[in-house]
């Protein structure tokens, strides 16, 4: 069985992996389908997340068939499974709150803890989710991405007026699209890349699409920046309306400056969000099992592990959505 190993940024390679004998009581093993290539795990490989641990095997959106149980598991062989992307403690203040996106304790799989990219994998019972049986490989590969934008518009409400900008094209910009068209807002979305915005225009035909060069001070009920650049974030404070909010989903270690006095007066709503609970994976299910919700543009392409150098050089141009890693094709 083999694994991805990432030495130090740009270092990557395909290794055996050494097998772990014996599970502990709550551990499954996993035999990967799937994973997908996260924009964290991009910045990983590049260097470019501060925080980040080396050597590492990197990856944390995966999907798998369970293939042995500890013996206090409550999931059984055969089970499709994906993982979240970090472990909580369960004890600290945020998860005392069930706001384990938040614990102080938490470990990134591929960034500070060792990832999920191999062909076979041990991981706690507890940071795995059974996936329900009417979704397709295809589409549950997806729900992770998607729970973070489940999580982050039930930040605010949002109706058939709402009108709403998405700053940025990428995976969770497209997600984000994908849902807020689905709910029935208005949506605009805007990026430097023409051909994304394209792409989202031909697969969701009411949205509106901008180039930031283009704008006539356009204002929205509601701004989610998901392009995660310093530009992309002060350009968002911009866009929303008096009275609107804003949703950074973006992750950037830049320093970015922001209109302190149109804050105030404007009394906008400035909302971190990140990741997502259990419950947000409850729902993104849901969502994702409804053949009306249309997510065609969001898988660009899947690649077999042992093209990994092409998938991460592919996800490296940022001309792509999302890129997902074949673990069973491995010829
Ligand atoms: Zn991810
Ligand atoms: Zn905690």
């Amino acid at each position: 069985m083999d694994e991805l190993y990432l030495e130090t940024p740009g270092q990557l390679r395909l290794r055996e992996s050494a097998r772990i004998e014996k599970l502990g009581a709550e551990e499954v093993r996993i035999k990967v389908i799937y994973g997908g290539i996260c924009g964290s795990d991009v910045k990983v490989y590049g260097g470019h997340l501060p925080y980040a641990n080396y050597p590492c095997r990197p990856g944390h959106e995966i999907l798998g068939t369970v293939v042995e149980t500890g013996e206090n598991s409550p999931f059984t062989t055969g089970t499709r499974v994906i993982s979240f992307p970090n472990t909580y403690c369960g004890n600290c203040e945020f998860c005392q709150q069930g706001k384990t996106n938040i614990c102080s304790e938490k470990k990134i799989f591929g960034v500070t803890a060792n990832g999920l990219f191999g062909q076979e994998i041990v991981v706690d019972s507890e940071f795995l989710v059974p996936v329900p049986a009417e979704l397709p490989n295809e589409k549950a590969i997806l729900t992770e991405p998607f729970a973070v934008i489940v999580h982050a518009l039930k930040k605010t409400n949002i109706s058939k007026k709402t009108s709403a900008a998405v700053v940025g094209c990428g995976t969770e910009g497209f997600l984000t699209i994908a849902l807020l068209d689905h709910m029935g807002a208005e949506v605009t979305a805007i990026d430097i890349n023409q051909d994304k915005m394209d792409k989202a225009k031909s697969a969701y035909n009411s949205i509106g699409t901008l180039h930031p060069d283009q704008m006539k001070n356009p204002l929205f009920d509601l701004v989610i920046e998901a392009a995660g650049t310093k530009g992309a974030i002060e350009m968002a404070f911009t866009l929303a309306k008096p009275g609107g909010t804003l949703i950074t989903l973006g992750l950037t270690d830049a320093e970015v400056s922001f209109p302190a006095l149109r804050v105030t007066r404007a009394e906008l709503s400035i909302l971190g969000s990140i990741i997502y609970t259990k419950q947000d994976f409850y729902e993104a299910f849901e969502i994702l099992k409804n053949p009306a919700f249309n997510i065609s543009p969001i898988l660009s392409e899947i690649v077999s592990l042992t093209q990994y150098e092409k998938a991460f050089a592919d996800a490296l141009t940022g001309n792509y959505t999302k890129i997902v890693m074949d673990f069973q094709n491995h010829g």
